[in-house]
C-alpha cells in the first residue's frame, strides 16, 4: 500500500475514531421507511460517507474527485460509502444518468457493496419523511407557509449588509399554515403560489438562513414517485436529512455549501425527535422490558437517566420525571408500581427527552446517537477543461464534441475513452491532495499521473502517424534479393524483459515520418538529408542519397543505401557512429490504422472563468485524424489496449471503434521530452 499523505479531512476522520466519537451500528431496513429499526447487527463501519450525485448528467473530472474523497476515505479507515442518487428535483433525472454513474463509480475502481449489501440509496425514496419533517417543524413553530410572490419575497430577503424584513405570514399560526402545506400536497395551488419557509433569522448575517424555503410547489412527474408529489424538499432541506436517514458520520461537499452548514445543522437539531423515532420505539422496548422484569434493570436505567435529568430539564412533566428518578435511585424496590406513570409519561412527552433518552439509550448500547457533520473541501478546477455539467450538455447538444464520451470531454466517460487509466486519474486526485483553499490545476498533472501509471506497464510499439516511403536502393545487392526480409525485434518494454519480444521485418521499402527528411535542413538537424547517415531503431545505420519529388515538388519518397555491417545487437554495430536514429516500419508487414490525434480543447486556461464565453476559445484543431502504420504485433490489439508509441506518446484502442482488422486508436498524451530537441 502506497503511503497516503495526510490532509485534514484524514485529520478529522482519524481525530474522531480516537475518540470512539463515530462507532456506527446497522440499521435494520430501509432507512426512512417504517421497516427501518434501531437494533441490528453490529456494523462494521466506523465511518459512513456517501457520495451523492444528482443523476442529471454524465459525470465529469471534479466527480472524479468526490468519488475518490469519499469512497476513498470510506475505504481507508474502514468504513463503507452510500451511493446515493440525489433525485429529489422532479424534472432533470433520468435512468441513462443513473446507469453511467454506476458505470463511472466501478470502473474508478470503487463499490458500494461492502459488507454485503449492494444496496442503492435514492432520496427520493425518503420523501415521505421529508414531509413528514416540514409538518413536525410547523407544528413545533420552526416553519410557515409563505404566500407572498416570490418577487416580493425577495424584496424583503435583504442584502449582504442590510437585513432582510419580516414576511406578513411569519407569525400565522401552525394550524394554518399546516391546512396551507396540506393544500398545496394535495395539489389545490399552482406552482410558485407559495413556500415552506424555515423560521429562523430574517436579520442573519448569513442570507442562507433568513428564512430558506424547504418545500416548493412543482406539478412534475418523477423518474421514481411518478405523480405521487407535487411539492418537493429544496436541496438544502432534504440533504441534511439524507445524511441523518442514513447515519452518515462525515458528509463531504464542496466549499460553495459552507454558507449552508448552519442550516444544515439548524435542520437536524430540529428534527431529532422525528429523525430518531427508530430509537424512540427501541426506549419504548426498553420500558416495556423495564416493566416485566422490574427490579435490577430498572434500577440501572434510572441511574443511568437521573444524572442527566437534572441538567437537561425544567417544564412540568420534566420535573416530575426528574423527581421520578430521583425516588428511583433512592428506593429502585418500589420502582415496578411507578412504571405506568412513567411510560404513559414517556409517550405523551416523548419527542422532549431526546437529549435524554440518547444517553440512557447509549448507556444501555442500544444505539449510537450521533448526526452527521458537514465538511467542506475546495472544487477541483482543472485548466483547459470545464466542469459545469449544463455547459458540457452543450458542446454535446450543439455537437461541438462527438457526444459525452468524445475523448476530448472531462467527463469520466470520456477520460475513459481517451485512454486515461482509473490507475492514472486516482494519483492525480491524491497528488493534487484535499485542501480548504480553492485554486486552479494545471492539466499537466493529470497527464503527468498517467505518463506515471503507463511508463511501467505499457507496452512499447513503433508507429508512423506521418508516412512517408523510404527506399533503400542497395538491398538487392547486399541481401540478393529485393524480396529479402530481414528480421528485426526489441523488447516489449525495456525494463521487462518478462513481457517478451515484438518482432518486425526490414526491407527494401519502409515508411517513415515526413519529418524526418528535409532537403536542405537547418544547423543541428541530425535526421535524413542528403549525405547524412542515421540509424534505423533496431536496424541498421543508412546513408541517405536524395529524394523523389511529384509535379508539385512535393516529395514523395526518400531514398538512401544500407550501411553493411551495423545491424543493432550485431557486433558492427557501433562501427559507425551516428547523430540521429529515427523510427519505421517496414513497408511489408506494416499494419495500417485510423489514429486520432487528440489536443486541448480549449486554448484557455480557464475557458469559462469570470463569465467568459467559452466557446471563443475553442480549439479549432483539438482532433486531427490520421492514417498511421504500426508494427506487426499490434495488429491483435485488444480492446482498451494501451501502448506507448516510442517518440509519440501514449496511445490505446479505442473503445467504440476499435476492432480486429480495423485499427482505430487515440493519442492519451505526449511523452515528457519531445522526440528530437
Ligand atoms: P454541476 O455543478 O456541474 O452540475 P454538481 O456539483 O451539481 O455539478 P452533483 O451531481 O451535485 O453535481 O455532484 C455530486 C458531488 O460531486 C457533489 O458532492 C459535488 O460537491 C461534487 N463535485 C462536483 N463538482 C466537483 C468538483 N469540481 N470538484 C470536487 N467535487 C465536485
Ligand atoms: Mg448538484
Ligand atoms: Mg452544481
Amino acid at each position: 500500500e502506497e503511503h497516503k499523505p495526510s490532509n485534514f479531512l484524514r485529520g478529522i476522520i482519524e481525530r474522531d475514531l480516537a475518540e470512539g466519537r463515530y462507532d456506527g451500528r446497522r440499521y435494520a431496513g430501509t432507512p426512512g421507511d417504517s421497516t427501518h429499526q434501531a437494533s441490528g447487527p453490529l456494523d462494521p463501519a466506523r465511518v459512513r460517507l456517501r457520495f451523492p450525485p444528482e443523476p442529471n448528467g454524465y459525470l465529469h473530472v471534479g466527480h472524479a474527485k468526490s468519488i475518490w474523497v469519499n469512497f476513498g476515505l470510506a475505504q481507508d479507515y474502514g468504513g463503507v460509502c452510500h451511493m446515493r442518487f440525489d433525485d429529489t428535483n422532479p424534472e432533470k433525472e433520468e435512468q441513462e444518468y443513473v446507469d453511467s454513474i454506476l458505470d463511472a463509480v466501478q470502473w474508478l475502481g470503487y463499490s458500494w457493496d461492502a459488507y454485503g449489501s449492494s444496496h442503492l440509496y435514492y432520496a427520493s425514496n425518503y420523501f415521505d419523511f421529508m414531509y413528514r419533517a416540514a409538518e413536525y417543524l410547523i407544528e413545533n413553530g420552526h416553519a410557515y407557509v409563505d404566500e407572498q410572490t416570490p418577487d416580493e419575497m425577495r424584496a424583503r430577503r435583504g442584502d449582504f449588509g442590510t437585513p432582510g424584513t419580516d414576511s406578513p405570514f411569519r407569525n400565522r399560526p401552525p394550524a394554518e399554515s399546516l391546512a396551507r402545506l396540506r393544500e398545496m400536497r394535495d395539489g389545490r395551488h399552482p406552482d410558485g403560489a407559495m413556500v415552506v419557509r424555515a423560521k429562523i433569522d430574517m436579520a442573519s448575517p448569513n442570507i442562507n438562513m433568513r428564512d430558506p424555503a424547504i418545500y416548493r410547489i412543482k406539478h412534475a412527474t418523477h423518474h421514481n414517485t411518478g405523480d405521487t408529489w407535487c411539492i418537493y424538499p429544496m436541496y438544502s432541506f432534504a440533504h441534511p436529512i439524507e445524511d441523518a436517514l442514513e447515519n452518515i458520520t462525515h458528509s463531504v461537499c464542496t466549499l460553495e455549501f459552507e454558507d449552508q452548514r448552519p442550516f444544515y445543522d439548524w435542520t437536524l437539531e430540529r428534527i431529532v425527535p422525528i429523525l430518531r423515532a427508530p430509537e424512540f420505539e427501541a426506549a419504548r422496548q426498553l420500558v416495556a422490558q423495564i416493566r416485566q422484569q422490574g427490579g435490577d434493570t430498572a434500577r440501572q436505567f434510572a441511574l443511568h437517566c437521573s444524572g442527566f435529568a437534572h441538567k437537561l430539564y425544567s417544564s412540568d412533566a420534566e420535573t416530575q420525571l426528574c423527581a421520578l428518578f430521583q425516588r428511583w435511585e433512592q428506593t429502585p424496590d418500589a420502582v415496578a408500581d411507578e412504571l405506568g406513570p412513567f411510560f404513559d409519561l414517556l409517550e405523551r412527552e416523548t419527542r422532549h427527552f431526546t437529549p435524554l433518552l440518547a444517553h440512557a439509550l447509549q448507556a444501555h448500547k442500544i444505539e449510537p446517537f450521533n448526526l452527521p457533520h458537514q465538511y467542506e473541501f475546495a472544487r477541483l478546477n482543472l485548466t483547459y477543461v470545464i466542469t459545469s455539467k449544463r455547459k458540457l450538455k452543450q458542446l454535446v447538444d450543439e455537437g461541438i464534441v462527438d457526444g459525452w464520451d468524445d475523448p476530448r470531454m472531462p467527463t469520466i466517460v470520456g477520460l475513459r475513452r481517451r485512454g486515461y487509466t482509473p490507475e492514472a486519474i486516482r494519483l492525480f486526485c491524491e497528488r493534487t491532495g484535499v485542501s480548504k483553499a480553492g485554486g486552479w490545476i494545471d492539466y499537466a498533472n493529470l497527464d503527468g499521473a498517467l505518463r506515471e501509471d503507463l511508463e511501467g506497464k505499457a507496452p512499447r510499439a513503433m508507429a508512423v502517424l506521418d508516412p512517408l516511403k523510404l527506399r533503400l536502393t542497395n538491398w538487392a545487392e547486399l541481401f540478393g534479393s529485393d524480396a529479402h526480409l530481414e528480421p528485426c525485434g526489441a523488447p516489449a518494454h525495456p525494463a521487462r524483459p518478462e513481457l517478451g519480444k515484438r518482432e518486425f521485418a526490414l526491407g527494401r521499402e519502409l515508411w517513415i515520418e515526413r519529418e524526418d527528411f528535409m532537403e536542405a535542413p537547418p544547423k543541428g538537424y541530425h535526421r535524413l538529408y542528403p549525405g547524412n547517415m542515421v540509424r534505423l531503431k533496431y536496424g541498421y545505420v543508412i546513408k541517405c542519397t536524395g529524394c523523389e519529388k511529384d509535379d508539385q515538388g512535393r516529395v514523395t519518397a526518400v531514398q538512401a543505401e544500407v550501411v553493411p555491417d551495423t545491424k543493432s545487437g550485431t557486433p558492427g554495430a557501433d562501427s559507425v557512429k551516428v547523430k540521429g536514429v529515427i523510427t519505421w516500419i517496414g513497408a511489408a508487414d506494416a499494419v495500417p490504422a485510423e489514429v486520432r490525434l487528440y489536443d486541448r480543447l480549449f486554448t484557455e486556461a480557464q475557458p469559462d472563468a469570470g463569465g467568459k464565453d467559452f466557446k471563443q476559445a475553442l480549439n479549432p484543431d483539438s482532433m486531427k485524424v490520421v492514417t498511421a502504420y504500426l508494427e506487426p504485433s499490434l495488429a491483435q490489439a485488444g480492446a482498451e489496449a494501451r501502448f506507448q508509441f516510442e517518440r509519440h506518446g501514449y496511445f490505446v484502442t479505442d473503445r467504440k471503434a476499435h476492432a480486429p482488422g480495423q485499427l482505430v486508436f487515440n493519442k492519451i498524451t505526449g511523452l515528457k521530452d519531445s522526440w528530437g530537441k
